[in-house]
């Protein structure tokens, strides 16, 4: 028989599913209260302490002798300076040169006797674990390498050694999907509906409190992106009514010299064709050489700033009057 009771999130306390190690108590749903009531349901867990206990054998430390836990965390990082060319100074850089993850499985442990195995803790967000060891060597060079590393602009400072482990017995709090498997036995999992998994050790109201904040900022950052929508909507908008009202002014100006062009010609008012191009009043009077373009009037001519036909840009040699017969 398999009993599934999906996990919602941490804001509906009303589909949360907890077990608090330090206190075991598990906050029901409704549904789960009546299920409970209906088919006997999950084993009673009362308040009480609670224990991390390992199934097997417990996973021990390799550095402190009596140390045992169930989930083991060994990192060695190198740290080291490098040279920083822009800003001219020697920075602090690290790098993780190993990395290794043990765990066993283990059960959250109540009072009286009621347990839960915690399955799949490496999935889960957390636990902050404790540091049971942490060592720095320090790296030896002599001044060959030094002269290399002045070279290469890399100077190792050493390695750092650390241990960090959930300890048997310490206090924990899961949240995460609550079954009771085929064997019988009641199981915590990661929530099959994409929800996240989490193992605490700083307690619920802690980790309530932590996923609160986290939503806060994830609501806070919705209403800056939604107002920065809006503006630029507005904006886009503003502008585009802008282009618009120029091509509307535009359109207008154009069909209102169409209407007088029309006019004009309706009237029979026109420009002569042989009037002076620069003041476009008198009639056209001298012929201007060697180009020979007849396009201006001898008071215009005469008022040109430099001997250059208005035409064709030709120096004016000679200039004479034109007589129409
Ligand atoms: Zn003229
Ligand atoms: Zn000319």
């Amino acid at each position: 028989m398999l009993i599934q009771i999906t996990i919602g999130s941490l804001d509906s306390s009303w589909t949360l599913h907890l077990f608090n190690m330090s206190s075991f108590c598990v906050q029901k749903s409704r549904e789960e209260k009546e299920f409970e009531e209906e088919d006997g349901g999950f084993p009673h867990l009362d308040n009480g302490d609670g224990t991390v206990q390992p199934i097997g054998e417990p996973l021990r430390s390799p550095f402190h002798e009596g140390t045992v836990g169930v989930i083991q965390t060994l990192v060695l990082r190198e740290h080291k300076l490098v040279w920083n060319s822009s800003a001219r100074t020697w920075t602090d850089s690290k790098r993780v040169l190993h990395q290794h993850v043990n765990a066993v499985p283990f059960n959250l442990l109540g009072v009286n006797k009621a347990f839960v195995r915690v399955l799949c803790p490496l999935e889960a967000t957390g636990p902050n674990m404790e540091i049971v060891h942490e060592k720095f060597h320090q790296a030896n060079y002599g001044f060959t390498d030094l002269t290399g590393q002045y070279l290469c602009g890399e100077k190792p400072k050493g390695h750092l050694e650390t241990e960090e482990m959930l300890k048997v017995g310490a206090s924990l709090t899961a949240v995460g999907e609550l079954i009771l498997d085929t064997d019988g036995l009641p199981k915590i999992r990661p929530p099959t509906d994409g929800s996240e998994y989490f193992l605490s050790t700083d307690g619920f109201e802690t980790l309530r409190l932590e996923q609160e904040g986290k939503a806060g900022v994830f609501r806070v950052l919705a209403c800056v992106c939604a107002l920065a929508g809006v503006a630029l909507l507005m904006w886009a908008g503003r502008r585009y009514y802008r282009q618009l009202k120029l091509w509307w002014e535009q359109e207008n100006m154009r069909s209102e010299f169409e209407l007088m062009g029309a006019g004009e010609e309706e009237n029979g008012v026109e420009v002569p064709e042989n009037v002076c191009v620069i003041c476009l009043s008198n009639p056209r009077g001298c012929v201007l050489l060697d180009c020979g373009h007849v396009c201006c009037c001898f008071h215009c001519y005469q008022a040109l700033p430099q001997p250059i036909c208005p035409i064709c840009r030709q120096n004016i040699k000679r200039v004479v009057p034109l007589y129409q017969a």
